[in-house]
């Protein structure tokens, strides 16, 4: 090798430069990180909604040998308990040998995506057609939905108060459903409609049906034949959609992308893709110097109102719940406790490099983002972290070469987003928002670097072990 000239020496000691996970990881590790995605790829399949999400999460869980949590029960270093949130959220924890006094470890991640959820009396027929009203869930491009095979997820509560599951349309031999779209043919009228209302709210309907029951003629045959296949099915009647959560979402299972397979394309990745590594990370700790928590969330995606989202105290009573036994207050754990909000950022994409700050942007294969902050108009609306905070968390990457990079979301006033990250940071304790660059996020097809996935599952577990 050449020798180095003097500047070149000085650049490489002084100057910060984002690093590609190819030229920092051996072929072992690239092979680790491919084997570790093809698991997250049967969770992306299995867990497509957060009730879904939450019973994979906890039914591994208890395979790791975690059990519901006990309230006054002293619990010792490495008991592993976790806490149901209404089937939509869970707590992992693993106790560390050190007091709660001295805090807790938490990530936390959200497992709720965008979707269409059914309205509460959605089916209607028009024309000779059935179809269902929806109404949309967190923030979509809504002209992106169209034409998409859809599958239907959820559950219905019957008259006498007992449930039944739906699944239907992503198992061969399922059928599917769709919200149609117009023909370019007619479509002059719908092509001066702004972006937002290329398709609106009310246009979101889903095709469900067309042929009528038996051979007379009358209205609302084709209703009238779903609801008896319905019937047949699940035991249920129209009335019965008023209590129920029907949440309609992509068909497509989660594929390699790319001639080199080098990344994912799926429905779901935000927020699954640092949901999976959170809860693999907790499991990989054995037996922690501080107490770990993984939360993964619902409704992050409206807001984290609800009490299954991060704004509700579900989170705090926990906490407070730990150190009853031992008479610690919860607002003592919380000041002295750190989180990780594992939560996606957007990757750059060079096809609309004009809305991205490059120097300041998270790259694909470049490792996980450190996001010091989201929000929007100079920093609104966001936890800014402590520079402190960050300090600990690159030391704990670096340790264990984890490959990392900052990013923003976006250039200043370009747009702007939030994470649950202020929600925990109002609760007190040390919070920086960390996750994987996604391209096309929120879409129904969105894509993700398997090394970015498997340096999730790697820092996160560096943050709870250091
Ligand atoms: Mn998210
Ligand atoms: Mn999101």
């Amino acid at each position: 090798m050449p020798k180095k000239t003097e500047a070149e020496a000085l650049k490489e000691k002084l100057f910060y430069e984002r690093k590609h996970a190819s030229y920092v990881c051996d072929e072992k590790e690239i092979k680790k990180a491919d084997d570790y995605c093809r698991e997250y790829m049967n969770f992306l399949n299995t867990g497509r909604t957060e009730r879904e999400a939450a019973e994979y999460i906890i039914k591994a869980a208890e395979k790791q040998g975690f059990v519901p949590f006990e309230k006054n029960k002293k619990y010792k270093a490495g008991d592993k308990v976790y806490s149901d949130i209404r089937g939509k959220s869970v707590i992992l924890c693993t106790f560390g040998k050190k007091s709660l006094k001295e805090g807790v470890r938490i990530l936390a991640a959200h497992i709720d995506s965008p979707r269409l959820d059914l309205k509460p009396n959605p089916l209607y027929e028009e024309d000779d057609l059935a179809l269902f009203k929806t109404h949309y869930y967190g923030g979509i491009k809504k002209y992106q939905w169209p034409t998409v095979p859809l599958a239907l997820h959820g559950v219905v509560f019957r008259k006498d108060g007992s449930c039944v599951t739906v699944r239907v349309g992503d198992e061969p031999g399922d059928p599917c459903f769709v919200v149609t779209d117009l023909l370019p043919h007619l479509d002059r009228q719908q092509a001066d409609r702004p972006m937002t209302k290329v398709i609106k709210g009310e246009e979101l309907n889903i095709l469900v049906g067309s042929r009528p029951f038996g051979k007379e003629k009358g209205d609302n045959l084709v209703k009238l034949n779903i609801l008896k296949i319905l019937n047949e099915k699940y035991g249920i009647t129209e009335e019965d959609f008023l209590s129920a959560e029907l949440e309609a979402v992509p068909v497509f299972p989660a594929v390699d992308l790319g001639f080199d397979r080098s990344m994912i394309g799926s429905y779901g990745h935000d927020d699954r893709v640092c949901a999976y590594p959170s809860f693999t990370a907790q499991f990989a700790v054995k037996k922690p110097a501080y107490t770990c928590l993984t939360v993964l969330t619902d409704k992050e995606e409206t807001g984290s109102d609800g009490n299954t989202g991060l704004q509700s105290a579900y989170l705090k009573h926990f906490i407070s719940d730990l150190g009853e036994p031992y008479a610690i207050p919860g607002r003592d754990i919380l000041r002295a406790s750190s989180c990780l909000s594992a939560d996606v950022n957007a990757g750059y994409d060079p096809t609309f490099a004009s809305v991205y700050e490059k120097k300041n942007a998270a790259f694909l294969n470049k490792g996980i983002v450190l996001t010091k902050y989201t929000g929007s108009g100079g920093k609104g609306g966001t936890n800014d972290a402590n520079a402190e905070f960050v300090s600990l968390v690159r030391q704990a990457f670096d340790k264990a070469n984890v490959v990392w990079q900052t990013g923003e979301l976006g250039k200043v006033d370009e747009g702007g987003g939030g994470t649950v990250a202020k929600y925990v940071a109002n609760l007190g304790a040390q919070v920086v928002d960390v996750g994987v660059p996604v391209l096309s996020m929120h879409a129904p097809f969105e894509t993700v670097a398997k090394s970015d996935v498997y340096m999730a599952f790697k820092g996160f577990k560096a943050f709870l072990e250091f």
